[in-house]
Order: C-alpha cells, then sequence, then structure tokens
C-alpha cells in the first residue's frame, strides 16, 4: 500500500506559482539567495534551541550549509531544524504573511514584475520553481522523536508527502533544473552567485566540498575593518534587496546597556509601493545567537521601516519570545536604539542635505507618524521635519531649526500655513499680513501636517502657530484711496452681520487684509480649517451645516466694501446678495465651501444683474 499523500497548494500559493512558472524574469537566480536564507533561518533557529537547552536530534552536529551540483541539477543541504510533517504542509503548502496578496498583485498587473522582492514578502522558498521543473524537500525534524519525510511537487497539481525514514537533521532541497536554467548547476557560476548572495551568511557554506564564506559577524567586527562593499553585500542579503541602502548606522554601546548594531534604511520606502504595510525586520541577537529574527517592539512601530541586526548581551538567552516581547530590558533597548537612530539621522541631514531630503521624500511620513504617536520622541522628530517656506525660493526646504534661526526681533512665534502647493498658500487671503509684515511661514502640503503640528505645539520654546490663528495686524494698514472711516466700516460690518444672520458668529473689520475684500476666520481659537473639514467629513449625517463658526473679517480699504457701503441704502436687496456672495467667496478661499450650488444660482443672478445695469 502507498503511503504517499497528496496535497492541494492554498489558492494563494497555486496562483502565485503559476505566475512564477510560467513568466520569463530575468532575476531567477535570486533563488539561490532565497533558499540558501532559508537555510540560514533553520540553521539559526537550531542554535537558538541549543542555546535555550533545547533536547535536539544530532546535537553533536553543527549547523552549516552544504550545496552540491549534478546533471541539471542542485540539492542545498543543511543541518538546521528541518521539519516534521506537520511543519512541512504548514510552511510549504499555506502562507501566512498579509503582504503576500498584494505581491501577488503587483505580479499579475506588472509585465515585469519585480521578482527580486519575493524575499520580502515570505514567499521565498517558491522561487525555486522559476528555475525548477521538481522541486524535492527532505526533512527531518530537530524533535528527537521525529522521523524524516519526503515533499515533492512539480509546481502545478499540489505536492506529495511520504515517509523517507531515517533521516540526518535538517533539511536537504533539491532542484531538476528546466533545460533553459541548466547553467545553474554549473559549479562556476553557482560559486559565483552564492558569493555575491550570500557571503554573509552566518554559517559555513560548501559547495561541492570546497568552502565558499568566512563566517563572521560583521556587526560584531570593528567598523574600521569594515569595507563599504561588504557592508553593502551584507544588506543585500539580510534585505532582499539589490539596491544601495540609504544610510547605515553601525553602533556600539556600553552603557545603559551593551549593543552591537547595525542598521539600514532601504533606497526606496516599501510601503509607498502599493503594498501592504511593512513590518520591522530588524533581528534580535544575543552574543551573535539569534534570539529572534524581526523582533517585534525592539523599534517604535514608526520605525518599521528599518532593516539589521541588534546584538545586546544583556539579554538572557533562554527567555520566550512571548516575554521577550513586554520585557523592560526591551523597552529599555528600544528607547537607547530609538534616541540613537534618531541622533544619527539629525547629523546625517547636517551633513548631508541632499541625502538627507531624498530619505525625507521617502520616509516623511513615518517620522510624522512619530511625532503624532510617540510622545517621548516627538522633540527629536521635530528636529527632522522639513517645509517649504516663504523666505526659500520653491522647492527648497528649511528645518524649523533654521527657521527660528531667521526669526527676527520681537517675533515669538512659528508660523505655519496649510495648503494643496505653494500657488494656493502664496494667494490665500490669510498669507496677505505676512507677505505685507515680511514674516516667515513655512508652506505645509500634507494634509497630515495639521495634526502634526498640533501634536508638536512647540519647537524650542516657540508656540508653532497657524496662520488662519495668528493675531496679527498689517503695520501700517493702507490708506488707500476711498478706505472706509473707522465708523463707517464698523457700521457696514454691523449692518453685514445682521443681513447674514446666524451664519456666522461676528463680523468685524480686518487688519490683515491687504488685496482680499473678506476672510473667514475660525471662531475657535484652536480649530483649523483642515481640522474642521475632517471633523466635518466625519460627521457627515448632522446636517448643521457648520459645525463650528467662523468670524467674518471685511477690509474696509477694498473698493468693493467702500461700494457694498454706499449700496446698502440705494438698494438693500443687491447689497444683501453680495453680502452673502462676498461671505461665500471668503468660504471658497478658505477651503470650506463644500456644496457650491446655493453660491453658483447667486453669481448667476448678479451677473445678470450686471449685464442689465450696463445695457
Ligand atoms: P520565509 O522564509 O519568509 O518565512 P519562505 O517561503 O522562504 O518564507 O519559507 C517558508 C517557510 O518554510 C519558512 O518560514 C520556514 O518555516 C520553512 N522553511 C523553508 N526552508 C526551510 C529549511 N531549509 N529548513 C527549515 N524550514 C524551512
Ligand atoms: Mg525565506
Amino acid at each position: 500500500m502507498s503511503t504517499t499523500e497528496k496535497h492541494h497548494f492554498q489558492a494563494e500559493i497555486q496562483q502565485l506559482l503559476d505566475i512564477v512558472i510560467h513568466s520569463l524574469y530575468t532575476d531567477k537566480e535570486i533563488f539561490v539567495r532565497e533558499l540558501i536564507s532559508n537555510a540560514a533561518d533553520a540553521c539559526e533557529k537550531l542554535r537558538f534551541t541549543q542555546a535555550a537547552g533545547t533536547a535536539v536530534y544530532q546535537s553533536e552536529t553543527v549547523p552549516g550549509i552544504a550545496i552540491t551540483t549534478g546533471e541539471k541539477t542542485i540539492t542545498i543541504t543543511d543541518t538546521g531544524i528541518g521539519m516534521t510533517h506537520g511543519e512541512l504542509v504548514e510552511n510549504l503548502g499555506t502562507i501566512a504573511h498579509s503582504g503576500t496578496k498584494a505581491f501577488l498583485k503587483q505580479l499579475a498587473e506588472d509585465k515585469k514584475p519585480d521578482t527580486k522582492l519575493i524575499g520580502q514578502f515570505g514567499v521565498g522558498f517558491y522561487s525555486a520553481f522559476m528555475v525548477a521543473t521538481n522541486v524535492t524537500v527532505l526533512s527531518r525534524s530537530l524533535a528527537p522523536d521525529a522521523q524524516g519525510w519526503r515533499w515533492t511537487s512539480q509546481g502545478t497539481g499540489g505536492y506529495e508527502i511520504e515517509p523517507a525514514g531515517d533521516l540526518p537533521r535538517g533539511t536537504a532541497i533539491t532542484l531538476q533544473l528546466k533545460d533553459d536554467a541548466s547553467e545553474f548547476a554549473e559549479a562556476d557560476n553557482l560559486e559565483r552567485i552564492i558569493k555575491r548572495y550570500s557571503n554573509f551568511v552566518q554559517y559555513p557554506i560548501e559547495l561541492n566540498g570546497k568552502r565558499l564564506n568566512t563566517v563572521q559577524a560583521i556587526w560584531a567586527r570593528s567598523k574600521n575593518e569594515i569595507k563599504p562593499e561588504e557592508y553593502t553585500e551584507f544588506y543585500h542579503f539580510l534585505g532582499h534587496d539589490d539596491a544601495e541602502p540609504r544610510y547605515r548606522l553601525h553602533f556600539t554601546a556600553d552603557a545603559p546597556l551593551a549593543i552591537q548594531a547595525l542598521l539600514f534604511v532601504p533606497e526606496r520606502n516599501f510601503e509607498t509601493l502599493g503594498m501592504a504595510r511593512i513590518e520591522s525586520e530588524v533581528n534580535l541577537y544575543c552574543k551573535k545567537v539569534m534570539i529572534q529574527d524581526k523582533a517585534k517592539g525592539l523599534f517604535p512601530e514608526w520605525l518599521r521601516f528599518l532593516k539589521g541586526v541588534v546584538d545586546s548581551e544583556d539579554l538572557p538567552l533562554n527567555i520566550s519570545r512571548e516575554t521577550m516581547q513586554d520585557s523592560s530590558l526591551l523597552k529599555k533597548l528600544n528607547g537607547v536604539l530609538t534616541g540613537r537612530f534618531l541622533k544619527f539621522l539629525d547629523e546625517q541631514a547636517e551633513k548631508e542635505a541632499g541625502t538627507y531630503a531624498k530619505f525625507y521624500e521617502q520616509y516623511n511620513r513615518f517620522l510624522k507618524e512619530g511625532v503624532v504617536s510617540d510622545y517621548q520622541h516627538k522633540d527629536a522628530l521635530g528636529k527632522l521635519l522639513r517645509y517649504e517656506s516663504s523666505a526659500l525660493p520653491k522647492g527648497a526646504q528649511t528645518s524649523l531649526a533654521e527657521y527660528v534661526k531667521r526669526l527676527p526681533e520681537g517675533q515669538k512665534e512659528i508660523y505655519f500655513l496649510i495648503g494643496q502647493n505653494r500657488e494656493a498658500v502664496e494667494s490665500s487671503p490669510y498669507y496677505e499680513v505676512f507677505q505685507a509684515r515680511k514674516f516667515e511661514v513655512l508652506f505645509l502640503y500634507d494634509p497630515w501636517d495639521e495634526f502634526v503640528m498640533d501634536h508638536l505645539r512647540q519647537f524650542d520654546g516657540k508656540d508653532l502657530r497657524s496662520a488662519e490663528k495668528a493675531e496679527l495686524d498689517v503695520a501700517e494698514p493702507t490708506k488707500k484711496e476711498g478706505t472706509l472711516s473707522d465708523d463707517d466700516a464698523t457700521a457696514l460690518a454691523a449692518w453685514i452681520k445682521e443681513t447674514l444672520g446666524d451664519r456666522i458668529s461676528a463680523v468685524r473689520p480686518s487688519k490683515r487684509l491687504v488685496d482680499s475684500p473678506a476672510v473667514v476666520l475660525e471662531a475657535d481659537k484652536f480649530m483649523t480649517s483642515t481640522m474642521r473639514r475632517i471633523m466635518k467629513s466625519m460627521k457627515r449625517d448632522t446636517d448643521a451645516p457648520d459645525i463650528v463658526k467662523h468670524d467674518l473679517e471685511i477690509n474696509p480699504a477694498h473698493p468693493l466694501m467702500s461700494r457694498l457701503n454706499a449700496m446698502r441704502q440705494a438698494d438693500p436687496a443687491l447689497a444683501g446678495k453680495v453680502a452673502e456672495q462676498v461671505l461665500d467667496s471668503a468660504r471658497v478661499a478658505a477651503g470650506l465651501m463644500e456644496d457650491p450650488r446655493a453660491m453658483l444660482k447667486r453669481i448667476n443672478e448678479l451677473l445678470e444683474q450686471v449685464l442689465t445695469a450696463k445695457a
């Protein structure tokens, strides 16, 4: 009786395999990296289990990786943890990772999909099917009472599992290569590829009996002995990424904790590639033994783009991963590492502004997430923010520290104005008083910035103040020809308030306007128009036209106001319409107009009246 079991792949895996098998990829060779990376992970897990004192089958066999080639075959053998029957089914037949769907979508849509990234999505094993017609996995788990299993698959049509008798501990994966992939079985070629991708594996790798790599934990070596290429190669291996990292930080600390850390920032922010939320990929070691890969809690969530290694000899080796996650030691480690990384960014920004700008473009949303969610680090993060400013040409950015340095005598606040883009903020009525008084204003174009400013509150002891809220007067009100007298302006304001009724909370002559006839201001001192818009969108079901009341300020120097003042006696009906339009126009300028239908109807009536008068 046959003991062979037939299994189907989980639907997502079958879909992935169909794409991987039937497409022509130029970067097929990455399967070497992915399979060796799995073998190295298996060795790492073995070492961890042993270090924790658990009994292991063939405990005298040291972890390592051996690769052999034959006629159109490659076999990658490791003496790592191996897999039980259940683990073979679980690990090679299903996927738990959330990013896989996003990866599949990208593969399916993109004509030249970036298969190099396959390892980032927790499906690296399946890259074997880019080059193989048949994959056989022989595996025996480290559990002393386990047995050996043979797993085979042609990719399509599922996989089979059968008992394989007595096997040594670990896993051997044999690829039967496709005709057009036979070059991978040539030893010279394979050696080159292994060296390219896997030089930094922490376990010995042999190819046909020849030792290829020198095993050294790069993070534990002295900085001045390490060549830049070595760092880059290590990053390529660790990050499953072919690009150069944007930043690299290698540091050691003795107090308050003994730490050796090597951290990388990828050039690209993988979260903006339309993919799922990325997960931190910093592995935690204790004296070169991996305690946890992709360690949770080692860094705050907003630093989840980091990749690298943290090694601390202060960690207890036999700690369980669950207890680790909320240990006070981890919190301490997190504090030290985060502080150090932020300091590093600040130094880099100072030293090489151009590189920092590229980093910032990719990662500013993460820093902003930090300001909003991480009270402990918000001040350090505030230093890292960059914005356009009225003091700089379009496209150039300033830090808050530079803004403060430029502060003229007497200015006590840092002003910012939020809008769609440069043109929009520069033509905003709120900007007029700043322009007139030559006060610098930061221009913020990201809707998140409102919350960032709200959480940051202060920088260097100076309040951050929305330009919409600033209590500023144009220093010398322009007494243009036809400017309304103070009394007339006050009377006009009172009449407008009477005409508009409840639609506005107060109307008064303005001292902040130059070119605009009127402006609306939040009656609530702490609410800005963006926040109000967001609040309103959350309360869509209320029929109240406005959740927050506005004040209207009118410009006594604007010809529209002097004419309106004259017209309110001569033609109250027309003047009333104009007053309503003044309010609506100001609301449009403030980005507060949601339903313009009533306004359009009124404009048409006004236009008709203008034309009738001229006819
Ligand atoms: P990932 O490595 O990101 O988890 P893979 O598709 O590369 O995704 O591998 C899937 C899983 O299969 C691994 O997490 C591991 O549990 C298991 N696995 C693969 N290769 C080996 C191996 N050589 N030894 C033990 N387990 C392995
Ligand atoms: Mg893998």
